[in-house]
């Protein structure tokens, strides 16, 4: 998410709002000044409506804030990394880079969040009884928002917090994680359409617009969960998945000892752009591309080898065949003509992974793993 704006480091943790923030808080203490507190308490100024309607959104502000550093003091407590918080139009994200390793971590990060606005919301609603007027009526608005954004987030799908719940949940009756998470998924699906559905219901059979809201509100969870569905499994897919078993076997190579005038006439009858540079006793030295050998200037190709301008390790890689493709994923494919994988097997080029083998195993892992075993 980009334009957003610091708002500081409370109890060490980075956080931002999203310009959409701003809105919604504008929009917050619209409905307070000229609508909600008028009608409850008649009688007073416009800045006194406003005063307090701006105080009233600024608090909801910090509400959502207090939720999502719930989850995130919860997650370093216990000893998960958290990069930062981002306030921004449906409420909060808390950025953490790893994954909880246990159920009862997971539980205890997805439910912090919701329990704080449980607590903010009782707590709202208990000095609503000791402020008296307009201060009353304010902290009562505050009071249920609390409760309503704590039951919101409870509703059991990914990725809200009560998905998140019951995905660990269930990761902790099954053992399974990814199914665990697919559950969850397919359960964020259900519960956006639902209310995607109940949004509609109320725009088109009650005429509110409220409804346009909630709508809106289900589509981007049902939308958000099925990106889960399909993203979900794949880290714990491609740690099962070995390079040797995706890797082209017995590729075409440049011979690393003939000169770059030589292997472009044996290059023209290969269909690869990109070529394992090998030695003459079969050793793996690098990468080399049809791009890389044409900057070598044209009085000189004669008399350089191929293994003189190879792209050699750490700027190729080099890996055994027994290497979990997830430990290499986000090294390759990045430089264009050192994007090859040299699978090495007792000193010797067994094959290579290209980054058309990588998307293809990957598009076989979404569909399932069970794809990739029956297509080879
Ligand atoms: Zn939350």
């Amino acid at each position: 998410m980009n334009a957003t704006f610091p708002l500081g480091r409370p109890a060490g943790v980075r956080v931002g709002a999203h310009w959409s923030v701003l809105l919604i808080m504008a929009l917050l203490a619209g409905l307070l000044a000229q609508s909600l507190l008028p009608e409850a308490v008649p009688g007073r100024s416009p800045a006194v409506y406003w005063t307090a309607g701006l105080l009233g959104a600024v608090l909801f502000l910090g509400s959502l804030l207090a939720h999502e550093l719930g989850h995130a003091l919860v997650a370093r407590h216990r000893g998960l990394a958290v990069d930062r918080v981002t306030l921004w139009v449906l409420g909060g994200s808390t950025e953490m880079p790893d994954e909880p390793p246990t159920p009862r971590t997971a539980f205890a990060v997805a439910v912090a969040g919701p329990v704080t606005s449980l607590l903010a919301g009782a707590g709202f609603l208990g000095a609503s009884f000791l402020l008296p007027g307009i201060a009353g009526v304010t902290a009562s608005w505050l009071g249920w928002t609390n409760l309503a954004l704590a039951v919101f987030n409870l509703l059991p799908g990914a990725p809200l917090d009560g998905g998140r719940v019951l995905q660990a949940i269930v990761w902790r009756l099954t053992g399974d994680k990814r199914r665990a998470q697919a559950t969850a998924a397919r359960s964020g699906n259900v519960v956006g359409l639902l209310l995607a559905v109940a949004g509609l219901v109320e725009l088109l059979w009650f005429g509110s617009f409220a409804g346009l809201w909630l709508a809106g509100i289900g589509w981007f969870l049902a939308f958000s969960a099925r990106a889960e569905l399909a993203a979900g499994p794949a880290p714990e897919v491609l740690g099962r998945i070995r390079l040797g078993e995706i890797m082209t076997p017995d590729p075409v190579t440049a011979p690393g000892w003939f000169t770059v005038r030589g292997f472009a006439e044996q290059a023209a009858s290969a269909r690869f752009r990109t070529f394992p540079v090998v030695s003459f006793d079969g050793r793996p030295l690098g990468v080399v591309s049809l791009a890389r050998l044409g900057r070598v200037p044209e009085q000189v190709r004669a008399s350089t080898r191929v293994e003189d301008v190879c792209a050699r390790p750490p700027a190729c890689l080099l890996a055994a065949p027994e290497t979990p493709l997830s430990a290499v994923l986000g090294r390759i494919g990045n430089r264009p003509g050192q994007d090859l994988v040299l699978v090495v097997s007792d000193g010797v080029l067994a094959g290579v992974v290209s980054p058309a083998d990588v998307a293809r195993t990957l598009e076989l892992a979404v569909l399932g793993a069970e794809a990739r075993r029956s297509a080879r």
